[in-house]
């Protein structure tokens, strides 16, 4: 396909995975835009602006607001390598591939990592981590507030009163939430959040917007050791994004464009009516999978994370043909299960863009189709007939996204 040497000739697709979501045509625009030098006085500004608005949608008045050049997995790199030093002991609370991957990366710095788990499709017990930190010096609690892996939020409110408790910090891994989903890192006591452009945000992918409370700056200023990440290294992106300037890091220009007017496009609508209309999309799905005859795997309807719904394969299903030809025949890219879910569930990201009323009718009404063609009894209306009667009873309170 390379060897042709053709111009880039990109299917249409719908994505509606847990990340990346689909792009507001204005973001496309802004991501064209000529680039300028990094330390260009009219770059500065654009700096400025991406951070304010940053501060917006963390709802904080964090002094270190800023997005780092990198995907959500730098995010979590960097919320951990900050803090921590060797020898440091840390919670983390495992229930799926996101929260896995922070256990690993602290561990990996050298700091005595204690995994709190639970099982997949659920939240961890605050109790759970109370107990294991009772009596230990416990530098930080790590939480993902929405494990996309699995479609399990996360209530984090609990997890603040166990750290003060522990005397610990809060971290929160807020990629799959950060928009979608209320959340308040002031009124919330969150020492340290990080999200990622391409999920609720519906940025293009590879910038990780990042926290820091006043308390977390200053366990960092305190640190006997630099910090064992040089790219990673919030003193580093502080050098850029603080009043100065400086800094020997080129920052994703183009991506910076882009995540400001989606940050734009966020503010105009309204936290609060992004975060609602999140919701109200999500149980319309719901309400149609459902009368597919489909189950979901997250049983407990508060913690189902409004951004990602899990659904389980029924037995005499195939998870890969079902993506298949939803993506061939409809050009619809939904995602399957990762590490021991896989084969097991599909996942449907409604996010930022993605999450809009008409975009959950026309996935119902595919779903249908192709469940019906692969020997799935049910007739493939129904799902798309309960979704339509979920939106005519929630009519008023459903905000329809159009452009
Ligand atoms: C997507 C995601 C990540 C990883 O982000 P990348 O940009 O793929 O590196 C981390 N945490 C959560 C909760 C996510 O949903």
């Amino acid at each position: 396909m390379v060897n042709d040497s053709g111009e880039l000739r990109v299917p249409n697709r719908l994505i509606l995975t847990p990340g990346p979501s689909p792009l507001d045509p204005r973001v496309y625009r802004a991501l064209s835009t000529p680039i300028v030098g990094h330390m260009d006085p009219w770059f500065s500004e654009v700096v400025s602006d991406v951070q304010t608005l940053l501060r917006q949608v963390f709802k904080t008045a964090n002094r270190i607001t800023l997005p780092l050049s990198a995907s959500g997995s730098g995010g979590i790199e960097a919320a951990v390598v900050n803090p921590l030093e060797p020898g440091d002991e840390a919670i983390v609370c495992v229930n799926g591939v996101f929260s896995e991957r922070m256990a690993v990366m602290a561990s990996r710095i050298g700091a005595f990592v204690h995994r709190v788990e639970c099982p997949l499709g659920m939240a961890v017990d605050p109790d759970d981590v109370r107990r294991v930190g009772r009596g230990r010096k416990i530098r930080l609690i790590g939480v993902c507030h929405g494990e996309a892996s699995t479609g399990v939020m996360t209530s984090l409110d609990d997890f603040r009163r166990v750290a003060n408790e522990l005397n610990a910090l809060l971290v929160v891994d807020a990629v799959a939430t950060l928009v979608g989903v209320p959340l308040n890192i002031d009124r919330q006591g969150i020492d340290l959040c990080f999200s990622a452009t391409q999920k609720a945000i519906s940025g293009p992918p590879g910038m990780a917007p990042i926290t820091l409370s006043p308390c977390m700056e200053e366990v960092l200023r305190a640190r006997r050791t630099p910090v064992r990440s040089w790219y990673f290294d919030l003193t580093n992106a502080m050098n850029f994004w603080g009043e100065e300037r400086t800094g020997q890091q080129t920052p994703s220009i183009s991506i910076a464009f882009a995540l400001r007017e989606a940050l734009r496009i966020v503010l105009e609508e309204g936290l609060e009516a992004s975060w609602q209309r999140h919701k109200q999309n999500q149980l319309a799905l719901i309400a149609g999978l459902e009368a597919l005859g489909l189950r979901l795997f997250v049983t407990s309807a508060a913690e189902r994370l409004p951004t990602v719904t899990s659904i389980c394969v029924p037995e005499e299903l195939e998870e890969g043909r079902i993506r298949l030809q939803l993506r061939e025949e409809f050009g619809i890219e939904i995602a399957g299960g990762v590490g021991s879910l896989s084969g097991k569930i599909l996942r449907v990201g409604l996010m930022g863009f993605g999450s809009q009323a008409k975009h959950v009718l026309l996935l119902l009404a595919a779903l249908g189709k192709v469940l019906r063609d692969q020997g799935w009894g049910l007739s493939g209306g129904e799902g798309i007939k309960a979704a339509l009667r979920f939106c005519s009873q929630t009519e008023e309170s459903t905000t329809l996204v159009t452009n």
